[in-house]
């Protein structure tokens, strides 16, 4: 089962619109425990993607990533846009010149991203970052590709993982990033970006899912 450029398409134009939808909750989100800004800085970033995506006629999936990720990088401000940047360029090498994607290979690029974002932010899991819905999100992708359940069941899981890692980071103390500023204060609520990396990876499942 493949992944395609369509679906590819799908995903950022998805995760775009989750984005828009979620903008003044990821705002409420970064009130409590940063500047207030991630919805508006992500919702800049993605509204200025999809109109470069219009003229990518005939692009492979690399292209596409790496349009998403230069132009995340050159109009968001903040700690968000350098590292979804990060997170999208490194999709774009992993996939360069490919039109078609295996789950495997969605597994692996998924991987490298999270792995670059990592390098780029040196956060780990347990900071309060993005790190902490993505990371589990890579790991339960790439247990489900290797036990050979369906493309379908491995994005289930996939977001599920996201989803359980994003609220596991409401009592943890920031360890990176603005909100670590506050120390224990940043306990008790959830971390934004962990919010935005969730509806990125939900983007991923409903655009890859075969069975609609
Ligand atoms: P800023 O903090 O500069 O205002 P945003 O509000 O757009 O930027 O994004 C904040 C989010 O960025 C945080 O909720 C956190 O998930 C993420 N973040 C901040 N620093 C790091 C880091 N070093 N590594 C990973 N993610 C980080
Ligand atoms: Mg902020």
């Amino acid at each position: 089962m493949a992944i395609t450029y369509e679906q590819g398409l799908s995903f950022v134009q998805g995760f775009a619109a989750a984005i828009a939808e979620n903008k003044d909750y990821l705002t409420e989100l970064d009130s409590a425990i940063g500047d207030a800004d991630h919805g508006t800085n992500m919702n800049r970033g993605m509204q200025a993607v999809l109109p470069k995506l219009g003229s990518l006629e005939g692009a492979d999936l690399g292209q596409l990533f790496k349009t998403t990720a230069m132009t995340l990088i050159s109009t968001v401000g903040g700690a968000s846009g350098p590292l979804y940047g990060t997170l999208f360029l490194q999709l774009g090498t992993s996939i360069a010149g490919q039109t078609e994607l295996s789950a495997e290979g969605w597994s692996q690029a998924l991987e490298a991203a999270v792995q670059a974002v990592r390098a780029r932010g040196k956060a780990e899991l347990g900071d309060k970052t993005m790190i902490d819905a993505l990371q589990p999100a890579a790991d339960a992708l790439r247990a489900a590709a290797q036990d050979g359940t369906s493309l379908d069941a491995a994005l289930a899981a996939c977001e599920a993982a996201a989803e359980q890692g994003m609220v596991a980071t409401i009592p943890l103390v920031a360890r990176k990033g603005r909100a670590s500023y506050l120390g224990e204060r940043s306990a008790g609520h959830q971390d934004p970006g962990a919010t935005s990396s969730w509806l990125l990876v939900r983007a991923a499942r409903q655009a890859f899912t075969t069975d609609t």
